[in-house]
């Protein structure tokens, strides 16, 4: 890493907002001692899982569909966690740079299962084109890059949800939403399930494994596993926004004006900049008259802190306000905007990595060694890597056992983290921790122990694209 050029480590780099103003300094007004006491067993089973967000429903679904008893823990009321409440509804690159799907398995499930009306991207013979045409066609609806096509969808967030919900349904999976963990249940060193809240108090479930997906590793971390925190402040792995999306627009005259009036756009954007600060332009929907805002990205507040989390709401719903009024002033397309939604989730984008028993690292880009432990294949972030290898060991804490992380919080560096938390990355690790929780439990051994080989067999044949599966699963 330390010839790398500042160019060369900052893929994700893009407008960061640095902190504009501070929240109200807390400290804690002394300490309370909480009485020890008896709580119910809400539910055992094989494999528990613990968050709804992508990583989650992938999970669930590929432990349940494995044959496992499963029960899926959410705290809201619907699946997805920031690719449907946080109206993250771009969903990142599925392909390579050759336009081979290398994201498959539930990923693709869940695209094919959203229907024509909730889906907007390239069509499949597109994908890898470097037709300048269609690549500058794609480029301004977030499907092309590096002047190659991509399969990097815009999806209906609602339709998704019900999506996820009619899959878990269907595998068998026992949802439970409104129930927030709040605890692990461990004992030496090994996690035996988790204590939530919810309108009926506290309670606890027991499981052979527990897949931690709550995207900060609310579990993995109060279970004593090791966590990385440090960010890279110049890229927008670590940046926090509440997004939004603006109706009654039309995105393809706001197009026809990027393209067709650089001069008049950027006029507009240094404009924008100057009179609101953290300024953002929209990226396209599933329709034409729905914009999506994913940022303006702030930098400098934590996703573990509710002053911080409180602070940013703030600021976004006062940013949104802002552009509304900018935007309707200003911008071709624009004149009748309303707000159609704020997304019921924060969207933070990073809170603790795993300190696995492998982890994912720059420094391993230019090479693109395949793992022997390999569970998935990323794509890479730019056309001068090769594909990357996701290691099994990256879901796998150092020490703790019993547990098992997929989705954003997994084990890598700064770097990687800015592809692999991206959704189908996401549903990747997902799909994978769940099929290893589903063996782990049935076979009876630590999660660490996993016949990798036979998992890679269970992946690869549930579509799963691995360079290492050989192994064929017995009937
Ligand atoms: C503003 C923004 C823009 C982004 N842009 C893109 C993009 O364009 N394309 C892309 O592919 N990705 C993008 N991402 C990244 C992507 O959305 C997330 O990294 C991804 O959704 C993470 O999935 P996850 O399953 O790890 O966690 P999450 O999506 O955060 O889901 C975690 C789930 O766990 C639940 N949960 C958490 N704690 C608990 C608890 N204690 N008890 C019960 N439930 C709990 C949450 O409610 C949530 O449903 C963006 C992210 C943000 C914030």
């Amino acid at each position: 890493m330390g010839t790398l050029t500042a160019e060369e480590r900052h893929f994700f780099r893009s407008d960061v907002n640095a902190r504009q103003s501070q929240r109200k300094q807390r400290t804690p007004q002394g300490h309370i001692t909480e009485a020890a006491r008896e709580i119910p067993v809400h539910e055992r089973c094989d494999v528990l899982v613990l968050g709804g967000g992508p990583s989650g429903v992938a999970a669930a679904v590929a432990a349940a569909r494995s044959g496992a008893r499963v029960v899926l823990l959410e705290r809201y009321n619907h699946l997805g966690g920031l690719s449907t409440g946080g109206l993250v509804i771009w969903i990142d690159r599925m392909t390579d740079w050759q336009g081979e799907p290398v994201i498959q398995g539930l990923a693709a499930e869940f695209m094919d299962r959203l229907g024509a009306d909730a889906i907007a991207g390239p069509p499949r013979k597109d994908w890898g084109s470097q037709d300048p045409d269609a690549a500058a066609h794609w480029g301004l609806r977030t499907a092309a890059f590096h002047g190659v096509v991509t399969h990097s969808p815009t999806i209906d967030p609602e339709i998704l949800k019900g999506v996820y919900h009619q899959m878990a349904r269907e595998a068998g999976v026992d949802l439970i939403l409104h129930g927030w963990m709040v605890a692990p249940i461990a004992e030496a060193g090994r996690v035996k399930g988790a204590v939530f809240e919810s309108k009926q108090g506290r309670r606890a479930i027991l499981a052979k494994v527990v897949v931690d997906t709550t995207g900060e590793g609310d579990l993995y971390a109060a279970a004593g596993a090791a966590f990385d925190s440090d960010i890279d402040t110049h890229e927008i792995h670590h940046c926090i926004n509440t997004s939004w999306l603006f109706a009654g627009v039309d995105m393809q005259r706001w197009l026809d004006f990027r393209a067709r009036q650089p001069e008049a756009f950027s006029g507009f954007m240094a404009r924008g900049r100057e009179e609101i600060g953290s300024f953002e332009k929209p990226i396209v929907s599933w329709r034409n008259d729905v914009a999506t805002f994913l940022g303006p990205r702030k930098s400098g507040f934590s996703a573990l802190d509710v002053d911080e989390m409180t602070q940013v709401e703030w600021e976004s719903r006062k940013s949104m306000a802002e552009h509304l009024a900018f935007y309707r002033a200003h911008a071709p397309g624009f004149e009748h905007a309303w707000i159609m939604l704020v997304a019921p989730q924060i969207g933070t984008r990073h809170g603790r990595r795993l300190v696995g028993v492998k982890r994912v690292l720059r420094s391993g880009w230019d090479a693109g060694a395949v793992e022997d432990d390999e569970i998935g294949i990323s794509p890479s972030p730019s056309p001068r890597f090769p594909n990357i290898s996701v290691p099994y060991g990256a879901l796998v804490p150092e020490t703790l056992d019993g547990v098992l992380a997929a989705g954003k919080h997994i084990a890598c560096d700064t770097n990687s983290h800015g592809f692999l938390r991206e959704i189908p990355q996401c549903w990747l690790t997902g799909q994978a921790a769940g099929t290893a929780a589903a063996l782990a439990a049935d076979s009876g051994v630590l999660p660490r122990d996993v016949d990798v080989k036979r998992l890679q067999a269970l992946l690869s044949a549930q579509g799963v694209p691995l360079r290492q599966a050989s192994v064929a699963v017995p009937a």
